[in-house]
């Protein structure tokens, strides 16, 4: 076990609030995969910051008015998203947390994730919003109005997120995910938004590969002045949408994001096992702050 005592002080601040974990317990999405993360990086010595729940007006931006109105009534539910009790009130203070990773250059450690969460709800024709309701680094983006480059590296397209800024000249989408896999979209890249399917035996070599690859496309392209980070973890050898990334990967993912030389924010997206998640919060954020 790491002691937090004389090791460096990491300087990317978690934004989490115990409230996240007051739903859903028996969801695969469940309470257990972020309490077990926070216990781990508060082991390590992180600072953490409390969010404040998203405005409706932010949530605005982003999602349609009627969509919201249904979810705050508890009448959108599919097979992979259910109306648990204050869904609304729960996706809120996750967009709050993605809101506030983006002013401080943090870590949003809340769920429920975002970015299979559309305009509407479903995105691209998907029947189900795949455990999302809030569009959460879509609000903080759209908050923020600065050119961004969103990179999703969790192990499913982003459909929610390409939807909203499909054709946005502010935003770049750049996706790496499995495919053939669930949501089924992200097969090619179709204008700001450049997508990178790939097997499920990729492995870390070819994963890091891609990832140049795409890093390359757009440091190339320009123009961005601020990094978000869909930080999904369910890549991990063994969870829902695994491409065989061992933990270290990710410390390799968080360098290459240094790398671009922008202000950045990251926000949970998926990531099954708890352990993982919070191995895999740390690997990406040291590798980030290159210790
Ligand atoms: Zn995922």
């Amino acid at each position: 076990m790491c002691k937090s005592v004389g090791e460096a002080t990491m300087k990317t601040k978690v934004v989490f609030s115990e409230k996240c974990l007051n739903y859903g317990t028996w969801h695969v999405e469940g309470p257990q995969r972020v309490k077990l993360a926070h216990e781990i990086l508060q082991e390590r010595g992180y600072k953490f910051l409390k969010p404040t729940p998203a405005d409706e007006d932010d949530l605005l931006r982003v999602h349609d008015g009627d969509y919201l109105w249904n979810l705050k009534k508890g009448l959108v539910e599919d097979s992979d998203t259910p109306a648990f009790d204050n869904i609304y009130e729960f996706a809120r203070l996750s967009a709050g947390g993605a809101l506030l990773a983006a002013k401080v250059g943090g870590f949003s450690l809340m769920r429920p994730p975002g970015h299979h969460a559309g305009v509407f709800g479903a995105a691209l024709g998907v029947a189900t919003r795949g455990f999302c309701y809030v569009n959460n680094v879509a609000v903080a983006v759209k908050a923020l109005g600065k050119p961004t480059l969103i990179l999703d590296v969790d192990g499913h397209h982003g459909n929610g997120t390409q939807e909203i800024f499909q054709g946005d000249p502010k935003v770049v989408y750049v996706s790496l995910h499995r495919y053939p896999h669930y949501p089924g979209t992200g097969i090619r890249s179709e204008g700001n938004c450049l997508n990178f399917p790939l097997p499920a035996d990729t492995g870390e070599a070819r994963y890091l590969e891609a990832l140049d690859k795409a890093l390359g496309i757009v440091k190339d392209v320009g123009g961005f002045s601020v990094v978000a980070v869909s930080a999904g973890f369910d890549t991990y050898e063994g969870d829902l949408a695994s491409l065989g990334l061992p933990e270290h990967c990710y410390w390799e993912i968080g360098r290459r994001i240094a790398g671009l030389g922008k202000p950045t924010f990251f926000v949970l997206e998926g990531g099954y096992m708890g352990e993982k998640v919070g191995e895999g919060v740390d690997q990406l954020l040291r590798g980030y702050e290159g210790l």
